[in-house]
């Protein structure tokens, strides 16, 4: 995972801009790390968001048009 970006102001801030994706929060399951997936779908639905610890969790949100919106129902498991 790229969580390298955190110390240069200056290039975080420009790098916040060029990727509007927030941040994967772990699963709200099992603790594992969250991980975005891109699937190739007619509808247009492509993304999605599951737990990295498929063999024991499986958590998973539904598919979304869009790789913010994915990691936004993830994010939001959090808070109920
Ligand atoms: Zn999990």
């Amino acid at each position: 995972m790229s969580k390298v970006w955190s110390l240069s102001d200056q290039t975080t801030a420009r790098m916040e801009e060029a990727t509007p994706e927030p941040e994967i929060k772990r699963c709200p399951f099992c603790g594992s790390v969250g991980k975005l997936e891109e699937i190739e779908s007619e509808d247009g639905y492509r993304f999605n968001v599951y737990c990295t610890n498929v063999q024991y969790c499986g958590g998973t949100t539904s598919r979304c048009r869009s790789a913010a919106k994915a990691i936004e129902f993830w994010n939001r498991r959090f808070t109920g």
